[in-house]
């Protein structure tokens, strides 16, 4: 590829991305799209996500456009009408609405879809070459040499890599030979993941709609998925002494249909449907003030772990790696430069989404009173569509070319 000197990003081999999940994958599809061949380097077996959807804001839409991976998506993505639509815990009275059908693409230039994460990945996968992905490579550590670094991999071998991109999530190896380890504290809330068969779903639920439930000290979220073969339901609730942050611990739908005991029964009927839910403690981590330590930076989940109340997360990681690929291949003699132009881009609008997301706990989780009483009636005159415009308008790639 370019050059040969060091500091310089040198054969088709020195990009190197730890972890094959929605970011590591889109940072390899965008830096394929710019020229610039790399190599992800994920610990499992076989590329796989979990069975669980994820709503795709326009800022992620109309990144994978350019990717490709809404055609690919075509049959699977659903796009909503209505989203969200606030209920009351108690008898399912609509709080507010907002029409998303017309409005969304008017204002944004595309719309707001749901999809099976497995889809998601499938679509970006796609964009990848095949053999730019090596399977059964956990990264134990990363040490920095000068200008490049090195990775090492649990089965023995080694990589020396002239960048290296940092993607493998919330428990981050890369993050932790880098920067000191960001202490994990207790946030007192977990998430429980579920997914019902359409043909056992309430017909409230199969709607185009994503749907917030709201009463004290949980909530409760649903929307179709997978062509709307599938009903994606994720709900908070107090964690009591559950710790567990990882996508493969699963409860009971017991265990689901006690947190929600006295709420409108409707949704006792959507949540017996459930196949075995997956539970996910939501650990607290304070923003980093930095990613990037000369050849190696931070993408995604190991650089902004958010709470989920926004729905950013997976779209921040896919607004990352198109930045990224922006500024290697604007940069190519100069990389350690360009992941700090990167992290400059970047960091800001990650840490105001972190922070805008931790506040949304407490609004959605009042007890009834005085102060639900307020935040009901300002739900019903809000336009979240409208007051959202900072995250659905933006481009992370003209962002990008705006400041070169
Ligand atoms: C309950 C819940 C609901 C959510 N809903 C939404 C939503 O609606 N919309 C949205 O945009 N976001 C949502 N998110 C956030 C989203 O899931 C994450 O932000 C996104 O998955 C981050 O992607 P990532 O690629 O950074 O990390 P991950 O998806 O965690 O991928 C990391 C990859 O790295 C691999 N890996 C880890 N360690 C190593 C290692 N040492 N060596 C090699 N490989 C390694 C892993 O196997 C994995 O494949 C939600 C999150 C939760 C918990």
């Amino acid at each position: 590829m370019v050059g040969s000197s060091a500091g310089t990003l040198r054969v088709a081999s020195r990009i190197a991305i730890v972890g094959g999940g929605i970011g590591g994958l889109a940072a390899a599809a965008f830096l394929h799209r710019a020229g610039l061949p790399s190599v992800v380097y994920e610990q499992t077996p076989q590329l796989r996500e979990v069975g669980a959807g994820l709503v795709l804001a326009p800022n992620a839409v109309r990144l994978l456009r350019r990717l490709g991976a809404m055609d690919r998506l075509r049959d699977r993505a659903v796009p909503l009408d209505v989203g969200w639509e606030f209920r009351r815990w108690a008898d399912g009275r609509v709080l507010s609405a907002e029409n998303l059908a017309g409005s969304c693409e008017r204002l944004y230039g595309e719309r707001t879809y749901t999809v099976h994460r497995a889809d998601l990945a499938h679509a970006i996968g796609a964009a990848v070459p095949p053999d730019a992905v090596q399977l059964g490579k956990r990264c134990t550590s990363v040490t920095v040499r000068g200008d490049t670094a090195e990775l090492a991999f649990a089965d023995g071998t080694s990589a020396e890599a002239d960048v290296v991109i940092g993607a493998d999530g919330v428990h981050s190896t890369v993050r932790g030979a880098m920067i000191e380890p960001a202490t994990a504290t207790y946030s007192g809330i977990c998430a429980f993941r579920a997914l019902v068969p359409a043909d056992r779903a309430p017909g409230f639920a199969r709607r185009r709609a994503q749907t917030l439930w709201i009463g004290p000290g949980h909530h409760l979220v649903h929307y179709p998925i997978s062509g709307e073969t599938a009903v994606n339901l994720v709900a908070f609730a107090p964690a009591g002494d559950y710790t567990v942050e990882s996508w493969s611990a699963t409860a009971t739908v017991e265990e689901f249909l006690a947190e929600f005991a006295g709420w409108d029964p409707r949704l006792q009927e959507l949540i017996k449907g459930a196949g075995t839910p997956g539970r996910w403690a939501l650990l607290d981590r304070a923003p980093l003030g930095r990613w990037s330590h000369g050849p190696v930076t931070l993408l995604g989940d190991a650089a902004h772990p958010m709470f989920p109340f926004f729905a950013q997360g997976a779209a921040q990681s896919i607004e990352d790696a198109a930045a990224l690929a922006r500024c290697l291949a604007q940069d190519t003699h100069a990389p350690a430069r360009a992941l700090q132009r990167y992290e400059s881009l970047r960091i800001g609008r990650t840490t105001r989404l972190q922070e805008v997301s931790h506040a949304r706990a407490h609004v959605n989780h009042l007890p009834d009173g005085p102060e639900q009483e307020a935040r009901d009636a300002s739900l019903a005159g809000a336009d979240p569509l409208v007051a959202s415009g900072w995250i659905y308008a933006y481009d992370a790639e003209a962002e990008e070319t705006a400041r070169v």
